[in-house]
């Protein structure tokens, strides 16, 4: 069956999907168009399906320049993948719009989508018209949803314990390369998290956290700053290293003397022109230091740079400065210190001075790295996590991970609801499907039954992944949330001895599971719906 379809890698090792179908057609229609389109989409789905769960395995993918990048996340694999194929495309865009709503269960919804297509290849087969299936999965997938509903839990956490929430950030992060450190890496996320979350309007704007890394030291000297870290250093070494109660001046604007253009012809021919030129230009960068001074600031920041007399007047002066900051962190600079961007040098007031407790230059081993560390600063809420690693594949995905436990925290900020893990809550949907079916005289109650069939493939992957019959141990689950009424019974990944996922502590959030499964029904009947594919005949 899958003969019209080949996986197979280029040159640079990533995999991609061959139609054999299609060598020769440039039009398929009807159930050669669906079947051709499902091929696409589980082979997708089958590429993710050995990397979910804590004992999921890592994908090492090289970019056409050489990079390679390890990783586990779902997104991520997508991302790097160069798929040809138009549906192909659609399950990346699926991992895509889960991160960005959600910002975990990126792999999850993939092997959702890739399990919901290999049933409904099989209902198809049986004469079963796709519309009448997408019916049936629309009607399943909200039966999910409710069902989701009844066996979430409240997740209760006070500003004053977040040990619940550090929890919750470990499950997610124990299954990512970094696992080692979930412990610390979880207590930063959660913190970063509760720094700039408003808890009474459950709101967390994820922008303040700035997330930084630096290749060097240990995974375990990973910070979290109450401030911001800039990958800088004060422009001439003698400048003090450490500045308390910094005034800040933020310049968009160049702080330097104005070079002649090169349009203007500057007539230089004796010694005495030159020097009442370089006179002049260093009395104007002299102004604008001693404007700096007088509005107050004590440290100027900008983005652009300035040459070396100027950064030796600079010094003489006793205006420490930091010169070629990017845009991003300038803004970020400015929110958290209360300042204001500059984009005109004379707009420069002492109002728009932005203000922290401390700014200090860091070096780090003997390496001659240094960063700027803006703390205590006048809006706290801005802060930044600094990831150490030995190299910068591991910083990348350390970076993906405090990214994915970040938003598991702001989610449960936003709605404290979760269900259970490890395939519990996918296999309790999953008789709810089954026991609604009959509920249904139609052809749809086929497709609901597949639908409860299709949920199965998660527990079954995270059985598969970690080295259990994957049949065997699904139908022992099964029977036992039935007999013991628990639908909390799941997949013992990390064998721990109980698979009450309730005891484990192991939850994802409510609106990630919902989401996961809405998307993922979305995307199949989108592509159920296709019965036309129309595509260049080089194809
Ligand atoms: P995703 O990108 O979809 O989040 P992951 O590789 O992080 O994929 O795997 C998530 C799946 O692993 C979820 O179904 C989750 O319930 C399950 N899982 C995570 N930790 C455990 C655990 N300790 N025991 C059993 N299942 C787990």
């Amino acid at each position: 069956k899958e003969g019209n379809m080949a996986l197979a890698f280029d040159e640079f090792g990533r995999p991609f999907i061959i139609l054999k179908e299609q060598e020769h057609k440039t039009r398929l229609r009807g159930l050669d168009a669906q079947k051709a389109n499902i091929s696409a989409g589980k082979a997708v789905a089958r590429i993710l399906r050995t990397s979910l769960g804590p004992k999921g395995m890592d994908k090492m993918l090289q970019s056409p320049d050489g990079d390679v990048t390890i990783t586990n996340d779902g997104a991520t694999i997508l991302e790097q993948m160069d798929v040809d194929n138009q549906i192909a495309k659609l399950m990346v865009e699926l991992s895509r719009s889960q991160d960005y709503e959600i910002g975990d269960g990126t792999t999850g919804v993939v092997v959702m989508a890739g399990a919901l297509l290999e049933q409904a290849e099989k209902l198809l087969e049986r004469g079963i018209h796709p519309i009448r299936i997408a019916e049936g999965y629309e009607m399943a997938s909200r039966i999910s949803f409710e069902h989701l509903e009844r066996i979430a839990h409240k997740f209760e956490f006070e500003a004053t314990n977040i040990e619940p929430l550090i929890q919750t950030c470990m499950t997610t992060l124990s299954s990512k390369i970094v696992n080692r450190c979930k412990r610390s890496l979880a207590e930063i996320a959660v913190k970063a998290v509760l720094a700039v979350a408003d808890l009474e309007r459950k709101d967390v704007n994820l922008d303040l956290v700035k997330v930084e890394g630096k290749v060097g030291g240990k995974l375990e000297d990973t910070e979290l700053i109450y401030g911001i870290v800039v990958d800088k250093d004060m422009s001439h070494p003698q400048m003090p290293k450490q500045i308390e109660d910094a005034k800040i001046a933020i310049l968009t604007c160049p702080f330097e003397p104005p070079k002649p253009k090169t349009k203007h012809k500057v007539d230089i021919d004796t010694v005495d022109k030159f020097q009442t030129l370089r006179q002049q230009e260093q009395q104007y960068f002299d102004d604008m230091v001693q404007k700096c001074k007088d509005v107050g600031a004590t440290l100027v920041i900008c983005q652009w740079g300035f040459d070396d007399e100027a950064n030796h007047l600079l010094m003489h002066r006793n205006l420490p400065a930091v010169r070629w900051v990017g845009g991003v962190e300038l803004e970020l600079i400015a929110i958290a210190t209360g300042g204001r961007i500059v984009p005109r040098f004379q707009e420069l007031t002492p109002e728009k001075l932005g203000r922290a407790g401390l700014v200090r230059e860091k070096s780090f081993g003997t390496t001659k790295d240094r960063m700027i560390y803006i703390e205590h600063c006048a809006n706290s809420r801005a802060v930044t996590i600094f990831i150490r690693g030995g190299n910068k594949m591991i910083i990348e995905e350390t970076k993906r991970s405090v990214h994915d436990a970040l938003c598991v925290a702001r989610n449960l900020i936003r709605n404290k609801s979760i269900v259970y893990g490890g395939g519990s809550a996918e296999i309790s949907c999953s008789l709810a499907a089954e026991a609604a079916a009959d509920k249904y005289p139609g052809v749809e109650q086929y497709a609901i039954r597949a639908f409860a069939d299709a949920l199965d493939a998660i527990p079954m992957a995270l059985a598969e992944n970690s080295g259990l019959q994957p049949i065997e141990t699904l139908s022992a689950v099964k029977s036992q949330q039935i007999k013991e009424n628990n639908p909390f019974c799941g997949i013992d990944c990390n064998d721990v001895g109980t698979n009450d996922m309730c005891e484990q502590n192991v939850f994802e959030s409510l609106i990630g599971k919902q989401q996961q499964i809405l998307l993922a029904t979305q995307v199949v009947k989108m592509i159920l719906k296709i019965d036309d594919v129309i595509a260049p005949s080089e194809y």
